[in-house]
């Protein structure tokens, strides 16, 4: 038995890095709900969630008011029942963002309970494939950057190694795009991957002319060209482009995906851990994209998902963009082009309380 015996959560604002824009939005601050849970054999496990500015403390009444409080007595061994009984406790507001971040922030502190339990790293005990995953970079790319700024962070990134780099489309004209990536694919050579992200702003017309626009730049991937419920949209756009079509940062559950892989609506899966509900959805996303031969590339969150790429055969890559460094001790590791699954029991991220309780705000 591992029964909890306490459990809370707090949220903390993390200020950005740097200044990050695109087609629809600016990324404000990192409202960072946490839960703590402890248990009566003596272990400890952090969670975690994030937005990106607004909805935090939505996330932290969910988990305070409704959620939080039915772990006590629970045992923290039963993830699954934990998992489906917390969630679906809130009936009425299922499923959502908000439902959805707030479990985030409870099933990763369940899993790395689980892992220091077992006294194993999270991507071994998430499935345990690899020890590495190949980055690329959107940090050089945001939408308000010029073109020399793209090129410039594109070619400091191949600098480094990392195989790919991602860029903000979705200027108000077609050309203005084209000439930033042409830009860009003329400095870096052919053998740097390119990705595109439109962050759900075009309509289906715009996306199919943009993509036809894009098809000579040789893109790795298209990312939410479109709103996220419009799965018919990306299935037509799909058909339409040699362009693999990504999505998966603005969806809340794991039968959204499943909607997706069905109509051959996504070639690339971006299920982020916070905004599907945890590790355990996480995974289901990411072996039922398996079943459909796609590849997961999750969306942020670099220092947790470094470590569940690597525990999947069809992980691909692993998004670089840092947010963490004011609240950790140490980095997640980056060698050659690739991040390095931390080996540390647990979630393998080396949270600094201190730093952490200077941030909060409830
Ligand atoms: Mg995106």
């Amino acid at each position: 038995m591992s029964i909890i015996t306490s459990a809370e959560a707090f949220l903390i604002d993390i200020p950005v890095e740097t200044v990050r824009t695109d087609s629809v939005q600016a990324f404000l601050k990192q409202e960072t709900p946490f839960v703590r849970i402890k248990t009566d054999d003596g272990l400890e496990g952090v969670g975690y969630s994030y937005t990106i500015g607004t909805g935090g403390t939505a996330v932290l009444a969910m988990l305070r008011d409704y959620l939080v409080p039915k772990l006590i007595g629970m045992d923290s061994r039963n993830v699954e029942k934990v998992w489906n009984e917390i969630y679906y406790s809130t009936r009425a507001t299922e499923t959502g963002a908000i439902s959805s971040l707030a479990m985030a922030a409870i099933d990763t502190a369940i899993w790395d309970l689980k892992c220091k339990r077992a006294n194993q790293s999270l991507a071994v005990v998430a499935g345990g494939f690899r020890d590495r995953v190949p980055l690329y970079d959107t940090e050089g790319g945001w939408l308000h950057l010029t073109t020399e700024e793209l090129v410039a962070g594109a070619k400091a990134s191949q600098a480094k190694g990392w195989p790919g780099v991602k860029l903000k489309v979705g200027k108000p004209n077609v050309h203005e795009d084209v000439e930033r990536l042409v830009a860009v694919r003329a400095e870096v050579g052919n053998k740097m991957h390119i990705m595109v992200d439109a962050n759900t702003s075009f309509t289906v017309a715009e996306a199919k002319r943009r993509a036809q626009a894009f098809e000579p730049i040789d893109l790795f991937w298209f990312e939410e060209p479109l709103p996220a419920d419009d799965v018919t949209g990306h299935a037509a756009l799909a058909k339409s482009t040699s362009i693999p079509v990504a999505v998966g940062e603005t969806m809340y559950s794991a039968m959204q995906f499943q909607q997706y892989l069905h109509q051959e609506a996504v070639g690339i899966v971006q299920v982020d851990v916070a905004r599907v509900g945890g590790i355990t959805p996480w995974l289901k996303v990411a072996h039922m994209a398996e079943a459909f031969n796609v590849k997961v590339c999750p969306h942020f969150l670099m220092e947790i998902h470094v470590s569940l790429t690597a525990a999947i055969p069809n992980g691909l890559y692993v998004e670089h963009i840092p947010q963490l460094r004011g609240i950790t001790h140490t980095q997640m590791k980056i060698e050659n082009g690739h991040a390095i699954a931390p080996t540390t029991p647990g979630l393998g991220i080396d949270w600094n309380f201190d730093a952490i309780e200077g941030l909060r705000i409830s």
